[in-house]
């Protein structure tokens, strides 16, 4: 497991363009004050706020990068309101979000669009943050692992792993969200955390043999448990939702989990 954590703010559908520059004006220069080694740090806006906010990342210099927060799977055409991979390019995007559980649970992606979607962003050099998680009726009927398993082979597949799309998939980053602790102050206890972080990878060696993502959690991190959540050397980083919509907020957590270095 990589020893930089990774911190990811997911701001779903919020914040204007002048709020993401009052945001970035409190932020950027905090981050850049951390340390000469700071934690990775991916920021995922909604779509309109990508440009003023990599525009803004590459006039400061800083080491914040952009995620975009859903991909469409296809290159171009008559898909109305939706974004390719290559607009997110443009746009200036390194990373992007695949398979949300929002994006799962309230518009109906399944795996076989997420596996599209992995496909599509790779194919056009973006770094995706894949995400799974497992629902509370899994979680209740024991089916957490074969809930995860199902969702990494939908996406891992021959096409990806055979076509050398996945050669770097160390840079990849897995985001375990369990879709009960999303938004709701519920949470696993890190130990449960790092015991399916420890099959993720597993799985992940043993599918595509090319090396291991970092592995991070997401559900309910804030201020008050993310240095519980940082201790096990399994959880590479955390992906954050509410808590990252302040800035003071989201730097108190980052400092917090690096111990302010
Ligand atoms: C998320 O958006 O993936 C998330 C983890 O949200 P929250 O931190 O609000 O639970």
């Amino acid at each position: 497991m990589a020893s930089i954590p990774c911190f990811i703010a997911n701001w779903k559908m919020n914040k204007t363009v002048t709020e993401t520059a009052s945001y970035l004006s409190d932020f950027i220069g905090k981050y850049a004050e951390l340390s000469d080694h700071p934690p990775q740090v991916i920021i995922a806006p909604s779509f309109t706020s990508l440009s003023i906010m990599a525009n803004t990342l590459k006039e400061q210099g800083s080491k914040i990068a952009l995620a975009a927060q859903n991909l469409h799977f296809e290159p171009s055409g008559a898909f109305t309101g939706e974004i390719s991979a290559e607009m997110l390019c443009a746009a200036g995007c390194d990373y992007v979000i695949i398979g949300h559980s929002e994006r799962r649970n309230l518009f109906g992606e399944t795996d076989e669009m997420v596996h599209r979607k992995l496909l599509s962003a790779r194919k056009a050099g973006l770094i995706p943050i894949i995400c799974i998680g497992e629902s509370l009726k899994d979680r209740h009927t024991e089916k957490t692992w074969p809930r995860l398993q199902g969702q990494l082979s939908a996406v891992l597949t021959d096409d990806i792993i055979k076509s050398g799309l996945a050669e770097n998939i160390s840079d990849w980053l897995i985001a375990y969200e369990p879709v009960w602790a999303i938004g709701t102050g519920e949470t696993p206890e890190p130990d449960e955390v790092a015991d399916v972080h420890r099959q993720i990878q597993g799985f992940i060696e043993n599918t595509a043999g090319k090396g291991s993502p970092r592995i991070l959690y997401g559900g309910s991190v804030s201020e008050k448990n993310i240095e519980t959540f940082m201790k096990p050397p399994e959880i590479g980083g955390v992906l954050v939702g509410g808590a990252s919509l302040s800035a003071e907020t989201f730097f108190k957590m980052i400092a917090l989990a690096t111990n302010g270095t």
